[in-house]
């Protein structure tokens, strides 16, 4: 063997030793996701070293659990249903008093249009149980007569019921809630970069990693298609829709949420998307303002400090509140 065939023999192994050296990894994000209220949750951690906080999202969904448990008005022993079989005076966890003091102010500032306390409605619909009808006339009388938020008095903690039966609805702000507290326990845990999506609607916690998170608004009549793309760090987003749930009968849509001055599905929008800091306010908001519909609806956004919002009304006309212009982007 020549001198220089050794070298060039010596260089080739070198090669190929630095070439089978594995790949550094280059890490991404921990994603993981969970069956919870009905929807499929998604948590994302854009954290460097994501891997290590896989029991913080473990403890970030047995917190959203343990809020379903308590505020579900399907589970027997939630505290909702407690309320719906007492009379007098219930006690309450703190999350659970937490919800209805927060469901009860946007019910005022709403003027009513959200009513946590519409759970004979709601349940005469069927949305939640899969099983939607068109009620009578009458049956929707008889729900509203027994519906109301001057049912409901809460104080330190308890509720105190006024008049029985009180059926409670949460469904228009508890996932909101319960979004919230996740993003709570992975902040406690030191994470500062991810997402807890249910269903779309989420928070974001700080920035993704440096970059802004872009979050994409379901177009409400194109399945599939984008109305137009938020970049935001930190901030809720929710979004109430005609399209969720909703059958059809003879031409007319009936979808899930409805205008407690009816009885009836709330006919001003096709969807409004609510951008706040907390998803707890901003899932009662979407739903007031859809109630509302556009006019008030945009009026009652523009009114509450930190809240922004895009509106589809019925037409398909789109408002947006002014600080969300240089955030939006349209496809
Ligand atoms: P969301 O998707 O957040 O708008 O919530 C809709 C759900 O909230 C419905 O499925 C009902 O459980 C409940 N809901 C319907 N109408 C109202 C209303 N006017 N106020 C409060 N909750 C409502
Ligand atoms: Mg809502």
């Amino acid at each position: 063997m020549t001198r220089a065939t050794a070298t060039l023999l010596l260089l080739a192994a070198l090669l190929l030793a630095i070439t089978l050296l594995p790949p550094r990894e280059p890490e991404g994000p921990l994603i993981r996701t969970r069956l919870l209220m009905g929807t499929v949750v998604e948590i994302r951690i854009e954290d460097t070293e994501s891997a290590r906080y896989d029991a913080a999202v473990t403890a970030a969904f047995a917190e959203m659990a343990a809020i379903e448990r308590r505020m579900s008005p399907h589970l027997p022993q939630s505290e909702i249903s407690r309320i719906a079989a007492a009379t007098g005076t219930v006690g309450l966890s703190a999350d659970t008093a937490e919800v209805l003091q927060l469901a009860h102010d946007v019910a005022e500032a709403s003027n009513g249009a959200f009513d946590a306390t519409l759970g004979q409605l709601i349940r005469l619909w069927g949305f939640a149980e899969g099983e939607p009808r068109l009620p009578t006339e009458e049956e929707i009388a008889a729900a509203l007569a027994g519906d109301g938020a001057s049912r409901l008095m809460i104080a330190d903690g308890r509720v105190a019921k006024v008049v029985a039966p009180l059926a409670i609805d949460l469904g228009g702000i508890a996932k909101g809630y319960a979004i919230d507290r996740a993003v709570s326990v992975l902040a406690a845990a030191g994470v500062r970069h991810a997402s807890v999506n249910a269903g779309g609607d989420m928070r974001l916690l700080g920035d993704r990693s440096g970059r802004p998170w872009r979050v994409g608004i379901r177009h409400p009549r194109k399945s599939g298609d984008i109305l137009a793309t938020l970049q935001l760090a930190g901030k809720a987003v929710v979004t109430s829709g005609d399209y969720e749930r909703v059958f059809e009968l003879d031409g007319v849509r009936y979808h899930h949420i409805l205008d407690p001055r009816t009885g009836y599905p709330a006919r001003g929008c096709q969807a409004v998307t609510v951008v706040a800091d907390r998803a707890a306010l901003a899932d009662a908001v979407a739903t007031a303002v859809f109630v509302l519909g556009p006019g008030k609806g945009l009026a009652l956004l523009e009114s509450m400090p930190d809240l922004e919002g895009v509106i589809v009304a019925a037409d398909g006309n789109v408002s947006v509140t002014p600080g969300l212009r240089g955030v939006l982007e349209w496809p």
